[in-house]
């Protein structure tokens, strides 16, 4: 084994099973290992790199802001921070813009803002949040606990209260769930990601964003990772023709520093006030500079791509051998696989590819900007990956 392997093995927390792959540099959407070898990247970080690895524009908005002032707290005013709060809201129609360091940061965010808002308007018992069965939206102790599955919450209770999840797609349990308790939001993700790649059916989305309003209940999307031009719109709930009152967004915004971001719309855009919520790193001047360079190149020409490539994909996979379906939108992929799908990632990244897993599909979420002849290339590979006989 490596030394990289062995002393990551020895000294780090053992929470991810890695792959067998220790990744030492790359450009755009193709990454290297240790001893040379190329490979694919289908992944982006789980989404991060969206304009691929080095890319050069980022690199050169985050060096020279690095070369400026890196840091200051959050007690002064920095330039990249409201201009990406600026851009966010333009691109969004949203009012204001909290930044923290992560998805499940920028969910936190949400919740608080939930909680605080039907407190002031309704009384602080309107405090449940209601979230989606399959869901996922974090980590952290409050975020677990709005995630939809079960299996996470297992070993670490007591968990935050005041969550209660509801089956997707299913309006009348909707209903039900929001008559039954004291609401003060619902939280969704038009698609779920690390739930398998699930495409929300656009009726409920839009008949839960009707009933929200409808008891002035928050609706609240988590665009982590569906987010900033990765279903071929700027974010997913543009796909549903719905008017969000909170979204949170990370991974694909920062190009692949930390940095996650709650949009308010005018409804709730003062909910929070002097000491209410904070973050030391939060708006970071070299994460918010980095973020600016991605947010700025998400433009109709881009997105546009994004929609032609995915088409694409749909083609080339569509009814190949070994693959029973395929699902998702624009370059957020789902593979229904006859395989078992870790096996198929497993045999792929052999191979010089690197996807990755959702529940029991193969999931690619490849730069945005991967170039046609190498995605033909890495689709080539699953195919033929897909095609083996058991
Ligand atoms: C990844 C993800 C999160 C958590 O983001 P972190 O940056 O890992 O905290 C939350 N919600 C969704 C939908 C995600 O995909």
């Amino acid at each position: 084994m490596s030394d990289i392997k062995s002393r990551d093995k020895e000294f780090v927390a053992d929470t991810y099973a890695r792959f067998d792959v220790a990744i030492t540099s790359g450009m755009g959407s193709e990454l290297f290992d240790e001893t040379g070898k190329r490979y694919i990247d289908m992944g982006s970080g789980i989404g991060v790199t969206s304009f691929g690895t080095a890319d050069v524009e980022w690199v050169k908005a985050v060096s020279e802001q690095l070369m400026r002032v890196q840091h200051t707290s959050n007690l002064y005013y920095t330039a990249p921070c409201g201009r990406l709060a600026e851009l966010l809201c333009e691109k969004t129609g949203m009012k204001k813009v909290f930044f923290g360091n992560s998805g499940a940061e920028a969910n936190e965010c949400a919740i608080k803002v939930a909680r605080k808002y039907a407190a002031d308007k309704k009384g602080s018992d309107y405090s449940t949040i209601v979230t989606l069965e399959n869901s996922f939206h974090g980590r952290t102790l409050t975020t677990l606990a709005a995630t939809g599955q079960a299996h996470y919450h297992e070993l670490f209770q007591p968990l935050t209260p005041g969550f209660v999840h509801t089956p997707a797609n299913d309006i009348d349990a909707m209903r039900e769930t929001v008559k039954n308790n004291k609401v003060a939001a619902i939280l969704i993700e038009c698609i779920q990601g690390e739930g398998g790649v699930n495409v929300l059916d656009k009726e409920f989305v839009q008949k839960t964003a009707e009933l929200a309003k409808e008891n002035d209940v928050l609706l609240m999307v988590d665009e982590v990772q569906t987010g900033n031009g990765r279903t071929g719109e700027m974010y997913a709930y543009m796909n549903y023709g719905i008017s969000p009152d909170v979204v949170t967004t990370a991974k694909g915004l920062g190009g692949g520093l930390p940095i996650g971001a709650c949009l308010m719309s005018e409804k709730v855009g003062n909910v929070l006030g002097h000491g209410d919520h904070g973050s030391t790193f939060g708006g970071n001047p070299v994460a918010c500079a980095g973020a600016v360079s991605i947010i700025e190149r998400i433009d109709d020409a881009l997105l546009a791509d994004v929609k032609k490539k995915s088409e694409y994909v749909f083609e080339a996979l569509s009814g190949a051998a070994g693959i029973e379906k395929v699902v998702g939108m624009g370059l957020m992929i789902g593979i229904k696989t006859v395989r078992a799908a870790s096996d198929i990632v497993k045999e792929c990244n052999e191979k010089g590819v690197l996807c990755l897993t959702a529940k029991d599909k193969v999931r690619l979420l490849p730069a945005l900007n991967i170039p046609m002849d190498v995605l033909k290339e890495a689709l080539e590979v699953i195919k033929e990956v897909a095609a083996k006989e058991i």
